[in-house]
């Protein structure tokens, strides 16, 4: 006789925990229960690079103990991955050989860092990718005296600064694509992020790609198109793919990109089958379109809606609101953040560019048909927090007779900003 569950949640990272915390929370009397292919309970992955550079002990990395779990009556497996599921029997089988059934699954099976296998010195020990605490505590133990970090999304940024930061002497950041992130950034915010960079001694090299690893025994350099570097230890941050080979072993519908396809409730093709976090991609509430998101805060929020949801509690009528592409990271202690359209994206289109271009920081706004479509943010981060809720709202604004310059240095006119566009009653 197989066990069974009210709701079963493949995956401990943060969707999968805050599934079970809402699900429970709703409703006490529900039996869930959490397997994890992890044998460490739930961290927090944006705090890893604190850890690695020494500003946070290990232990704070957890966003709950086992003993939370237990406290919270949330049955939880560590280190038990779920190698198949029978969506008609309603069951999942493990590597322990255990068959259990539920009644409603919600598969988290979250990312996993993107490889480079078939190029030549990836398999050499001293490449490194950051996504567990076990590859955190790796870093921040590498005996390295020169870092080479590749790719420039969240990991590759935070990672070059955090490994500087704990004291490896060169840190070179290579990026083959023309500038730093430019799916989030354009060319001028880039060139106030390099600043930044050369700030705390970390070299970025753009528009240079690595062809290959060099070493014998273990990494002593990389090779780009352009030249060597000598290095010790590579951390690779060229992306995350999502994970999702048990969803597709089942018969889940999978995206073209390769995240598994949800509706607003979370729902996947199968009866009684939901997904939530990195393995989905949700429906993003500016692109109006799935997008893939892989962002912390979309995770947690699907993974409350869901559980909420699936213990009877109240969630919205029309279902999730979707994900949100808010970028924000920290170059040392500099932040960089965007939100929306990028010119790159809008390329072809009309647009008008609002710019305040200071001696170490950078605040681009954009507009479209007098619309707030996308901002960008170096170095500082005032009035990030109003144009973002007023892009969210479609909040439109006339600059016909104001002061362009006024409206873009918002630090203390912000809101009067704020106060102008209210005005305007978007
Ligand atoms: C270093 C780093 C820094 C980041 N910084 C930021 C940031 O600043 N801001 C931000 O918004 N986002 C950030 N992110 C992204 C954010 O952390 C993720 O979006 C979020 O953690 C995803 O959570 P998840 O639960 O969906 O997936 P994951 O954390 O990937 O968890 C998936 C879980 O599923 C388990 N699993 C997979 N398959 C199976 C199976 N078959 N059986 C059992 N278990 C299985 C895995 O073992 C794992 O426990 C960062 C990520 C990293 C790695």
């Amino acid at each position: 006789m197989s066990q069974q569950y009210d709701l079963i949640v493949v995956g401990g990272g943060i969707a999968g925990y805050h599934t079970a915390l809402s699900a429970r929370e709703t409703n006490p009397d529900l039996r869930v229960l959490i397997l994890s292919a992890d044998r460490e309970t739930t961290c927090s992955a944006p705090c890893l690079p604190d850890y690695i550079a020494g500003h946070i002990p290990r232990k704070n990395v957890f966003v709950a103990r086992e003993e939370t779990f237990r406290e919270k009556g949330i049955h939880l497996s560590l280190g038990e991955r779920v190698v198949s599921a029978d969506p008609e029997k309603h069951t999942v089988t493990t590597d322990r050989e255990r068959t259990l059934r539920y009644g409603a699954l919600v598969l988290a099976t979250g990312s996993e860092p993107i490889r480079l296998r078939r190029m030549e010195g990836t398999a050499l020990p001293g490449n490194h990718v950051l996504k567990r605490v076990t590859d955190a505590d790796a870093l921040a133990k590498a005996p390295a005296r020169r870092a080479v970090v590749v790719g420039t999304g969240a990991i590759g940024l935070e990672g070059a600064s955090s490994l500087k930061e704990r004291g490896v002497e060169e840190v070179t950041l290579v990026e083959a694509l023309e500038w730093i992130n430019p799916k989030c950034f354009d060319r001028a915010a880039s060139d106030y992020m390099k600043k930044a960079f050369a700030d705390i001694g970390v070299h970025v090299l753009t528009g240079e790609a690595i062809t290959a690893v060099e070493g014998v025994d273990r990494v002593t350099g990389v090779r780009t198109e352009k030249r060597s570097i000598p290095c010790d230890l590579v951390l690779w941050g060229i992306g995350m793919r999502p994970v999702t080979d048990l969803a597709a072993s089942m018969g889940v519908c999978l995206s073209k990109s390769g995240g598994i396809e949800v509706d607003a409730f979370m729902r996947t093709n199968l009866p009684d089958v939901y997904a939530v976090g990195d393995c989905t991609e949700p429906y993003d509430e500016f692109y109006q379109r799935p997008m893939a998101n892989m962002l912390w805060r979309t995770a947690t929020e699907q993974g409350t809606f869901v559980g909420t949801y699936l213990a009877g509690g109240d969630v919205p009528e029309e279902g999730y609101e979707g994900g949100k592409l808010l970028f924000l990271t920290y170059v040392g202690d500099a932040p960089a953040c965007s939100y929306g359209y990028t010119e790159g994206a809008l390329k072809g289109k009309r647009y008008t560019v609002l710019e305040d271009r200071q001696e170490d920081s950078y605040r681009k706004v954009l507009l479209q048909n007098h619309k707030i479509v996308g901002f960008q943010m170096v170095n500082t981060l005032e009035g990030a927090n109003e144009l973002y809720a007023q892009i969210r709202k479609g909040a439109t604004v006339d600059l016909k007779g104001t002061d362009r310059e006024e409206f873009i240095r918002f630090p203390e006119k912000y809101f009067a900003m704020s106060a102008y566009l209210r005005q305007m009653k978007m």
